[in-house]
């Protein structure tokens, strides 16, 4: 096993990574740069190195400084968490060049698996049905013929995106000649983008794999990733909801097909849209850890970290297929820094933060009260994750965690995820991936948004009513609890009074 191993990522997912390393006796290096000083990787670390950002751009993707502290500070193993340069083979590549373990499939498996592109291929050879659509495009004219092919709407997306960034829907030809339009603009060549048939509606499901890199591969189950906004997970849960047996049973074997013909090793996800006929379509795979991995961890009681680090330094894999047993059901909820309503990004200082706990509860943070949030990383404030013996378990327990998680400074994502984890067609596999866009669950949102500022300002108006009047001949300005023009909303724990709206 390692000795020491550099973590080259911040906030929730260093920490997640710092905390099975101490487990594990493994000492731990963070880097930071300077907005993250004091943060909760850095002081939970062993050892931490600041990055130096001038005139570089974002210390935690340069490569060769990552490189550098870890051979300097003399770690063996560099743990890349998800995002920055997870999927980066030229970062595995100089890792390995610098005699340090990359924690991760090989350079050339990377490479291969963040072009989508060919990765579709690798797919299709393996029997493994994929979506249908185009190679690398390389200019508009292309674009139309393919688009006349297969039909509008038609999904424009790059080929090594992640994130869901870059990912658009195009109507019609005019709409085609403005994104073509506006490709430079983004700096991004139209070579780096391909098309594919949008299929609506879809329900997003993956199987989280682990392989040893010489021919053994297993599964750890499916996840049910359909709730989204943007192209980007919200609410994830395990196992997949009304799936039929023979589907999941086809699915997990896609997944592990393919693993086997990539040579795949360490642990990975094979992502896939359903249609409503339960047929999939192979869409990605995911080289790394999974934001959502803890609701795997959750139903099978695998940490899967530790696994992780068990392939990488070439223990291999224990377990076999039928020793893995899961138990149960688990959810997670995505809490961003974001307006539920509009979903664009919150930033400002936490100045109340208060997590839930209780059993089956797992948080998964690294910000608190005082905590500043800029736009200058991912939105994603903490991971809520809540286990029951069956969805509804779990459905409940999330609810009442919800309930208890209490922010203010910044809007949250909470109020949304109310709505859906309160939406019957939720565990019945009723929902697709534009639901929290296009559907009602929006405006739902909108009413109950409306509604309980209209109650909040009412209670707060009358309890400034009540004290005003008990008041009135002791202190005769008294103005009530209307700071700036606007009553301040009353609050509870239970949550009926959203103050982060
Ligand atoms: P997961 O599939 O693990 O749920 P996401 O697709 O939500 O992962 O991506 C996780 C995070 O990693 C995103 O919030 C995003 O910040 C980052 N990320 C992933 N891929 C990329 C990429 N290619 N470019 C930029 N950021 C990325
Ligand atoms: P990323 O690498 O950005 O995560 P993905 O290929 O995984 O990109 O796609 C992200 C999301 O976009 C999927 O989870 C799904 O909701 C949607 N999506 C992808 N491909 C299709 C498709 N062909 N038709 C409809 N929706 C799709
Ligand atoms: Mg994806």
């Amino acid at each position: 096993m390692f000795k020491r191993i550099l973590v080259a990522n911040r906030g929730e997912i260093a920490a997640r990574i710092i905390r099975t390393c101490r487990l594990l006796g493994i000492e731990t290096i963070a880097v930071y740069s300077e907005p993250d000083n004091g943060s909760l990787h850095v002081r939970m670390a062993d050892k931490a190195a600041r990055l130096n950002t001038a005139g570089k751009g974002d210390g935690y993707l340069d490569i060769d400084q990552l490189v550098g502290v870890a051979s300097k500070l003399g770690a063996d193993a560099v743990h890349p968490g998800y995002g920055f340069l997870s999927e980066d083979w030229k970062f595995a590549s100089a890792c390995e060049r610098a005699g340090i373990r990359f924690i991760g499939p090989p350079p050339r498996t990377l490479a291969s698996v963040s072009n989508k592109v060919s990765c579709k291929g690798i797919a299709q050879s393996r029997g493994i049905p994929t979506v249908e659509g185009s190679g690398p495009i390389t200019g508009l004219r292309q674009a139309l013929r393919i688009a006349h092919e297969l039909g509008y709407p038609i999904l424009l997306k790059p080929v090594r995106g992640g994130g869901g960034r870059g990912i658009r829907t195009i109507n019609d030809d005019g709409e085609m000649s403005e994104v073509f339009k506006a490709l430079p603009r983004v700096g991004i060549g139209p070579s780096g983008f391909f098309l594919e048939r949008y299929i609506s509606p879809v329900r997003h499901l993956e199987v989280q794999t682990a392989s040893d890199g010489h021919g053994k591969v297993i599964h750890l189950g499916e996840r049910e990733c359909t709730i989204q906004r943007r192209y980007q997970k919200l609410i994830e849960m395990t196992p997949a909801p009304l799936l039929r047996e023979a589907s999941r049973e086809r699915l997990l074997d896609y997944a592990i097909r393919l693993m086997k013909g990539l040579s795949y090793e360490n642990i990975g996800t094979v992502e896939f849209v359903m249609d409503t006929d339960e047929n999939f379509y192979f869409t990605e795979v995911n080289p790394r850890l999974q934001v959502e991995h803890p609701i795997t961890e959750a139903i099978s009681g695998v940490d899967l970290v530790e696994l992780q680090l068990r392939i990488a330094s070439g223990e291999g894999i224990v377990l076999d297929q039928e020793e893995v047993h899961f138990k149960g059901a688990a959810i997670e909820c995505r809490i961003n820094a974001e307006d539920p309503v509009d979903l664009l990004p919150s930033i400002g200082r936490i100045t109340e933060w208060h997590i839930p706990t209780g059993m089956g509860i797992r948080v998964e943070t690294a910000v608190s009260r005082g905590s500043s949030i800029t736009s200058h990383y991912d939105p994603l404030l903490a991971k809520l994750v809540a286990w029951g013996e069956n969805l509804k378990g779990a459905r409940t327990r999330m609810l009442q965690a919800l309930d208890e998680f209490y922010v203010r400074g910044i809007k949250t994502t909470i109020p949304l995820h109310k709505i859906i984890l309160n939406d019957r067609r939720l565990l019945r596999g009723g929902l697709n991936t534009m639901s929290v866009e296009n559907g009602d669950i929006r405006q739902k949102l909108v009413d109950t948004v409306f509604r309980e500022r209209a109650l909040s300002v009412q209670v707060g108006a009358a309890i400034a009513a009540t004290m005003m009047e008990m008041d009135l001949r002791a202190k005769p300005n008294y103005t009530g609890n209307e700071h700036n023009g606007r009553a301040e909303p009353a609050h509870s724990m239970s949550g009926r009074f959203y103050e982060a709206i």
